[in-house]
């Protein structure tokens, strides 16, 4: 009686010529968030067996892999010859002691002498005899006992089906350039648009000194637990001190987060271009602050020349944003209190809805290329593996 693990997939299947490439990649995304535990990992048919690893090892292997995205569910089964009577002692060594169930067979090897209807019938006897609470339901039970009878003379048993991550497989459907902030939101934009099959680099832009070095360490963990399900990323650190300053020094106060908006936007693009991203992601979500009102969002789009700018959670609410990032493993970290860029200097009045010749006007103040060069030689990028 071995160990193992099942995985099936999801939308991968749809997916009819491609379908060999999004398979390859989806391993290699499996192997490697298991990277550091002895395993193999095989594909049967339609679907991933992980076996080979230390027993005791099975829950966090689950773990790990229920983050890569192209995962519909997973099963921590056991594997044992197809022969009745040890499919029957595996079966009761997994059965709940009391409450209802029903047995459920599928069965590959048309040659195994029950079919699926008979072995069903023998297998839930039996349990009935063996422990006397419980009882069956074939329609609502609670606990479901499925044996899965293979081609190769061999049967899976389990009883769980645990939620996967959903989605494609990080690294089919191009990169992008995530804006980072140490917010709620652009962890969970990051996640959304992994989930799509995208690969992600990030960019986080600090103050420093006005922002504090925990501000930073903040954004490297929130980096870190995005990582988990990216298949690791870069995170380019930039500082955007003396963009601010002179905004400060220059331009009126109530302007400071939409002008600087537009240097994050022309920076993140250029960065993008720079490390093979084919699009900017930002974490905005329309109305939810001043500078996301459609106004604010078409001041800061106008500067973007040649990329996309995909925002994953413009329809969404706070509190769906936020049921995501507990979700995730980001909430808490999103929380605490460090200063992040854009409340330094913070007016107490930002421009709620900026006109955007007035914003150049104001803008044209500023020597934005020069501004924007010296911010990207101050540019550092850390590898964030997963
Ligand atoms: P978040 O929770 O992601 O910080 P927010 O609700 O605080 O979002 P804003 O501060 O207006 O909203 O930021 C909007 C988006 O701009 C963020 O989601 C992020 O993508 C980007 N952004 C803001 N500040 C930074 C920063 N310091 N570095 C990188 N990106 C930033
Ligand atoms: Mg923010």
């Amino acid at each position: 009686m071995e160990k193992v693990i099942i995985i099936r997939y999801c939308e991968i299947h749809l997916k009819g010529n491609n379908r060999g490439y999004f398979e390859k990649v989806f391993q290699e995304n499996l192997e490697r968030a298991l990277k550091g535990i002895r395993h193999e990992i095989r594909r049967p048919s339609g679907r991933y067996i992980v076996e080979g690893f230390e027993e005791e090892r099975a829950d966090e292997i689950v773990a790990r892999l229920s983050k890569v995205f192209g995962t519909h569910t997973l099963s921590v089964a056991y594997k044992v010859s197809a022969e009745l009577e040890t499919i029957y002692r595996t079966v009761l060594s997994i059965a709940p002691q009391s409450g209802t169930f029903k047995v459920q067979t599928n069965r590959a090897d048309k040659r195994f002498p029950l079919d699926s209807m008979q072995m069903n019938a023998e297998i839930g006897g039996r349990l009935l005899s063996a422990v006397p609470q419980l009882k069956v339901d074939v329609r609502e039970p609670e606990h479901i006992l499925y044996i899965d009878i293979r081609e190769n003379g061999t049967a899976l048993v389990f009883g769980k089906y645990v939620k996967g991550a959903g989605g494609m497989p990080v690294g089919t459907a191009g990169k992008g350039m995530l804006l980072l902030s140490g917010g709620i939101d652009s962890p969970v934009a990051g996640y959304m648009i992994a989930k799509r099959g995208m690969k992600i680099d990030a960019i986080h832009f600090h103050s420093y000194p006005y922002t504090n070095l925990q501000a930073r360490e903040k954004v490297e963990e929130l980096a870190r637990i995005l990582s988990e399900y990216t298949c690791g990323l870069q995170l380019h650190v930039v500082s955007v001190t003396h963009i601010q300053e002179e905004i400060h020094r220059l331009c009126p106060p109530e302007m400071m987060i939409t002008l600087l908006r537009r240097f994050m936007m022309r920076i993140a693009e250029r960065t993008a271009q720079k490390n093979g991203a084919q699009c900017i992601v930002t974490g905005e979500s329309l109305g939810q602050v001043a500078s996301q009102t459609i106004e604010g969002i078409t001041s800061s789009e106008s500067v973007v020349e040649r990329l996309p700018v995909l925002r994953p959670l413009i329809g969404l609410d706070k509190t769906e944003i936020i049921e995501v990032s507990r979700r995730i493993g980001t909430y808490d970290t999103s929380i605490l209190p460090y200063e992040d860029c854009c409340t330094v200097f913070l007016p107490k009045h930002p421009l709620i809805r900026p006109d955007l010749a007035e914003v150049e006007r104001e803008e044209a103040r500023l020597d934005v290329e020069r501004l924007i060069e010296e911010a990207l030689t101050s540019a550092e990028t850390v590898a964030i593996s997963q």
